[in-house]
């Protein structure tokens, strides 16, 4: 298998992993000025520029709607199913996706995303 193929499948099977956790993970997303929430910024040590966030308990991923969404979904996701990967490798895995994703994909992640922020009643 040529390593374009290998990166194509690879992209293909973190992509499954971060629909099945979107799907049945119990997570919330919240669309927010990520880098500008004081709670945030007390409690996770976001920095102005941060554009997402995942937090492992309650299970949560913070979006910051100014960004390229889809782009930070799949990244804050990755750190979902691959919780020992560090931040190197979850940027590389998150551009993998990006390079490989299909529009039907990419309208999935939102439409999972905008459902998951009804799911569960929002932070006061
Ligand atoms: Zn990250």
């Amino acid at each position: 298998m040529d390593m374009s193929r290998r990166g194509r499948a690879s992209a293909q099977r973190l992509l499954r992993q971060i629909f099945d956790l979107m799907e049945n993970g119990g997570y919330r997303v919240v669309f927010t000025r990520v880098g500008e929430n004081s709670r945030l910024i007390d409690r996770h040590h976001v920095r102005m520029g941060h554009v997402g966030l995942h937090v492992r308990s309650p299970r949560t991923v913070y979006v910051d709607y100014r960004a390229e969404v889809v782009t930070v979904l799949v990244h804050e996701f990755t750190h979902g199913v691959l919780p020992d990967a560090d931040e190197d490798e979850v940027q590389a895995l998150h551009e993998l996706v990006m390079s490989h994703i299909s529009a039907s994909q990419a309208k999935k992640i939102l439409d999972f995303a905008l459902a998951m922020g009804s799911r569960r009643r929002p932070l006061g």
